[in-house]
């Protein structure tokens, strides 16, 4: 499995809207595969394919932090929220293509999802907590937005700064 290097806002890959997977070929599978190495490496407990440049929908994520717990790794090709609750719940979001910037973004509680498995079974669930904060971060990853696009305009513009600053630093080496 191979760690992938992780695209850094702004970058207009993680802009725009990813294409449905038609099926889970071998392809798929290694790069379902490496989002979860390069996920636990980072480490992280979300990744989308736009994040590592691949325009496809395809999340992976693990919210288990206990580590005491097994982990839970879940793959979902094609995700869709099928469900989501009144109630709402506020997290401090982050994210691996925003390091280091966290901030308070509301989200409905509780969201049921269908997806396509690793194996191309159709698959349904509902997620509580972090996991349904995560499982809609991820999926707005597909459709090209980011945490940041639901704060305040000025808030978003000086996060922006901060990581045009942070890749002219790692381009400098
Ligand atoms: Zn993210």
């Amino acid at each position: 499995m191979t760690i992938r290097p992780i695209l850094i806002h702004p970058d207009p890959r993680l802009k725009k809207v990813c294409d449905p997977i038609a099926s889970v070929t071998d392809e798929m599978k290694k790069l379902a595969d490496d989002m979860l190495s390069t996920m636990y490496d980072a480490p992280g407990i979300g990744l989308a394919a736009p994040q590592v440049g691949i325009l496809q929908r395809l999340i992976v994520l693990d919210c288990e932090k206990d580590d005491d717990v097994d982990p839970a790794p879940i793959v979902m090709f094609n995700p869709e929220i099928i469900h989501e609750s009144e109630s709402r719940s506020v997290y401090d979001e982050g994210c691996l293509s925003i390091p280091d910037q966290y901030a308070e973004v509301e989200r409905p509680a509780e969201v049921a999802v269908r997806w396509m498995d690793r194996d191309g079974e159709i698959r349904e669930a509902e997620f509580d907590g972090l996991w349904a904060t995560c499982v809609q971060h991820e999926i707005d990853h597909l459709e090209g937005t980011l945490f940041i696009d639901y704060l305040k305009p000025l808030k978003r513009q000086m996060i922006t700064r901060k990581m045009q600053k942070l890749k002219r630093e790692m381009a400098r080496g």
